[in-house]
């Protein structure tokens, strides 16, 4: 396994200077460059998958088919996307007829930003560092590529892996921690892209504003999920369930907390119950490694033990910590109110309070009361529920019967919304973030002698009125 080294701070302005260099050779702006670079990403992932599992493995003790199925696998899949739509996605576009300006050929160029920088965190630490990567080269820009430290083996699997694959003249990873970070922060960017934690966006924000840097902040927060009796409730718990067993419910995505009909609450968990039973016919506590992944530092477990102990609900289901092995077995604590611990922030680990609600108007107050979180998930099946807490309530994303996976889906634009995020990935969408609209105009000397001839003074204002 590759052995994670950082990157001399030092050395970051050179390579800050050096991509500079390579970005203004103009080679990063050709279709067949950008495609060649991505084949090479893709194949990179494709070639190592294996090494890419066994070092997830050993930072968050994941499954290997949770690492192909939603990490490794759809980074390909968009990256692929990228690959057969660069050309499409690049090309100018004419803008809509208008018989006033069409002589001036008014179009958009499709030009790359420049220099990127992006950061990434350690929970899905390669789909979030190189599906954002595969964004900028398909836009035509050079990146600096900085993981999160919290995942030693895959960072430094993938440091090892984009040095020997790909351009270094315009791509470079940065490993490292705060420092590293903080350094690259001091530099001039053409746009930066982050995704973690709201404190630290504060700090990136900061950074960015003392050179107007363009920015797109990937978050988090306490993504809710409403629950209507009239659902398929086996379904539903299972799905609400997977989304805190998943990656161990470090998930930007995961549902943080749900909220239930209270005479409703008790019927839920007992669904809960046993979509738990399928998932661990053995004790989660005794499985083999491998089974579910594990919280990824000391200090996270630590934070996720005080909320545990700090609440005033009831665990209806797990609560055993094994601190050693950074191991939460998946917990569901019931009669939690407003003011708990559990919702003094975003959970980030396999915990679900469950709150009990009088109505549905009561749920969406208890949103609305909140920060916009990242996704907002109902589980009915009343089109008119479902309408009632979408038309009532803003969030990143508003899903229907499913939690999660509506990031891997093609086609749909995937972001935050206020301190949940701002701007959008994956896709067409991650291309655009990357992409500067250059309009553009090439005015034939004739049209002077038409209409634009009344801008050059002296002004003849009957010309005008004509
Ligand atoms: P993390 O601790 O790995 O940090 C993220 C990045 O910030 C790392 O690269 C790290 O080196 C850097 N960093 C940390 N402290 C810094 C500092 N003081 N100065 C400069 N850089 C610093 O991961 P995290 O932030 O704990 O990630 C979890 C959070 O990310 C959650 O809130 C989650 O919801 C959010 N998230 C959002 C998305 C999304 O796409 N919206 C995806 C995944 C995670």
């Amino acid at each position: 396994m590759s052995k994670l080294e950082y990157t001399p701070v030092e050395e970051i302005p050179k390579i800050h200077a050096d991509l500079y260099r390579g970005f203004r050779t103009g080679k990063t702006k050709s279709i067949e460059y950008r495609k060649d670079q991505l084949l090479r990403l893709a194949y990179l992932l494709q070639d190592n998958k294996k090494r890419f599992e066994d070092a997830l493995f050993a930072d968050l003790g994941r499954p290997h088919p949770e690492s192909v199925l939603l990490e490794l696998d759809p980074l390909i899949g968009d990256i692929k996307e990228a690959y057969g739509s660069v050309k499409k996605w690049s090309a100018t576009e004419k803008v809509r007829f208008s018989p006033k300006w069409f002589p001036m050929g008014p179009a958009i160029r499709k030009e790359p930003k420049g220099v990127a920088l992006i950061i990434a965190p350690f929970n899905y630490p390669v789909l979030l560092l190189l599906g954002p990567f595969a964004s900028a080269i398909a836009a035509g820009c050079a990146a600096v590529i900085k993981p999160s430290e919290l995942t030693p083996a895959t960072s430094a699997l993938m440091g090892e892996l984009v040095s020997k694959h790909l351009d270094q003249d315009v791509y470079r990873l940065v490993n490292g921690a705060i420092p590293e970070t903080t350094k690259l922060l001091e530099l001039p960017w053409n746009h930066i892209l982050y995704t973690g934690n709201g404190r630290v966006a504060k700090l990136v924000s900061h950074a960015a504003a003392e050179h107007l840097t363009p920015l797109t902040l990937e978050l988090g927060g306490k993504s809710a999920v409403i629950i209507d009796p009239k659902c398929d409730l086996p379904t539903a718990a299972k799905r609400i369930l997977w989304g805190k067993v998943a990656n161990a419910g470090q998930i930007c995505l995961a549902p943080d907390y749900v909220l239930v009909p209270r005479q409703f609450q008790d019927t839920f968990v007992a669904a809960l119950q046993r979509a738990f039973n399928e998932f661990f016919p053995v004790d989660p506590l005794k499985a083999p490694e491998g089974t579910m992944a594990h919280v990824i530092s000391d200090a996270h477990v630590q934070r996720l033990k005080r909320l545990l102990d700090a609440t005033r609900g009831t665990i209806a289901i797990g609560g055993q910590v094994d601190a050693a092995r950074r191991f939460i077995v998946p917990t569901v604590v019931k009669d939690v109110k407003t003011d708990d611990a559990l919702m003094s922030e975003e959970i980030f680990g396999p915990i679900l309070p469950v709150l009990p609600v009088d109505s549905v108007d009561e749920a969406i107050e208890i949103v609305n009361a909140r920060d916009h979180p990242l996704a907002l998930y109902v589980f009915t099946t009343d089109a008119k529920f479902k309408a009632k807490v979408f038309d009532n309530t803003q969030s990143g994303a508003a899903i229907a019967n499913e939690v999660v996976i509506h990031l891997g889906v093609d086609h749909l634009p995937f972001g935050g919304i206020g301190p949940s995020g701002s701007g959008y990935t994956t896709g067409k969408f991650g291309f655009d973030t990357f992409t500067h609209l250059r309009a553009t105009i090439d005015n034939p000397s004739w049209v002077d002698k038409l209409v634009m001839s009344a801008r050059y003074p002296p002004y003849d204002r009957g010309a005008i009125q004509k």
